[in-house]
């Protein structure tokens, strides 16, 4: 008898089935599958519930309602905007967009978010806002962030990509500062393939995002209620950042089953925690007692006298999937940072993600949990 070569456990992984089948099917007969239709219109208002938050505009990507926020908030040329520094660099591209520049300011060790001393020290006389990231899936310290955002009149805007179904402090992810971003990419914890939402409480920054995401018009449904022949004017250049209804129909039927994907998300992590506590070299994820993880992500860290590619061949070899945490900005060419961020270079050395997403089974779990033992034992 041989032995089969092992299944492959995917680093992460939509939940998509019969109700996202079902809502595109509803939309296609609908007649209305552009953007800006009123299966968007309901998603916006779903969405909105769930952040906690006035407004939500549904638009193409995360880095899209990043640019969005950023420019409605006023960011051009020759301002600076604190970016936390461990993230996936579209943050700081948002920045780059406007013709502001980013300065990237590091992270806690703990959470990898990032370390509001560290925002109050890189705010400059050019310094017009902030923007933290709730880093794989965990809230930033909002409570601290506003308070030096209103010492120093700056504006504050969320990264919350990766922390739908996320909260701090009781409140969802996506209600803190001036505006909050949202990803539904493939690789996020609710997914219409690409997607993203705006979320805010400020009418003005909503009414410019929405312009803005439109190519600086009115919506095609606004103007389709009026009684003769209405004709837009442009007075102003924007975007097209809108979110097709097809996909705001997949999300509606994401956003029912945020609270069950996040719960399991939460078992998965529950069950590493028991299953890897032990396991020396290798720290696991803190969540602060006053907030709730989505675990878009599940990093540990590596003690720096475990080879990190060696544990990543291993586990690849006996089919676990397994990636980097995310990105130091600051060391990447493109930005020609020069301020160090000692921690988040740290955590970009040696952060590990392992399989975590909402389908995992318990012996998937007990497998990954297995195979990273025994890759740590023998790379070092
Ligand atoms: C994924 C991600 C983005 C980009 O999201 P898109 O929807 O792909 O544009 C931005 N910021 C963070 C923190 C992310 O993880």
């Amino acid at each position: 008898m041989t032995s089969q070569p092992p299944s492959v456990i995917a680093l992460g992984q939509p939940t998509v089935g019969e109700p996202e089948l079902r809502a595109i099917a509803e939309v296609f007969r609908s007649g209305w599958i552009a953007g800006n239709g009123p299966t968007g219109m309901r998603f916006a208002e779903e969405f909105a519930r769930v952040a906690g938050t006035a407004h939500a505009l549904p638009v193409t990507n995360c880095t899209a309602a990043l640019h969005l926020a950023v420019a409605a908030l006023g960011a051009g040329p020759g301002d600076e905007v604190v970016v936390a520094d461990y993230t996936f660099p579209a943050t700081g591209h948002a920045v780059v967009f406007t013709g502001a520049t980013p300065v990237f300011a590091d992270v806690r060790p703990d959470t990898a978010t990032v370390d509001p001393a560290a925002v109050e020290a890189a705010v400059t006389e050019r310094t017009v806002g902030i923007i933290a990231v709730d880093a794989l899936g965990q809230c930033a310290d909002y409570t601290e962030l506003q308070a030096v955002a209103d010492a120093r009149g700056l504006w504050l805007v969320e990264d919350a990509a990766c922390s739908a179904g996320a909260t701090y402090q009781g409140r969802p992810a996506g209600s803190f500062g001036d505006a909050a971003c949202f990803s539904f990419h493939g690789r996020k914890g609710i997914t219409a393939g690409e997607g993203g939402a705006l979320t805010t409480d400020r009418d003005d920054v909503a009414a410019q995002a929405r312009k803005t995401h439109a190519f600086g018009i009115e919506s095609a449904l606004a103007r389709s209620g009026s009684a003769d022949l209405p004709i837009p004017e442009f007075d102003e250049i924007g975007w097209n950042y809108k979110l097709s209804d097809v996909a705001a129909a997949i999300m509606l039927a994401q956003l029912e089953r945020l609270p069950g994907l996040v719960a399991a998300r939460q078992a998965v992590a529950d069950a590493y925690g028991e299953l890897l506590g032990d396991l020396e070299l290798v720290d696991l994820p803190v969540t602060v007692p006053d907030r709730t993880h989505s675990w878009q992500s599940y990093v540990v860290t590596l003690d720096p006298s475990v080879s990190r590619g060696a544990v990543a061949r291993e586990l690849r070899s006996r089919g676990v999937q397994c990636n980097i945490g995310t990105y130091a900005s600051h060391l990447q060419p493109v930005y020609g940072a020069t301020t160090p961020c000692p921690v988040s270079a740290d955590l970009f050395r040696r952060h590990l993600a392992i399989p975590m997403h909402a389908n995992l089974t318990e012996a998937e779990v007990e497998r990954v949990a297995t195979t990273l033992r025994d890759a740590v034992m023998t790379s070092r």
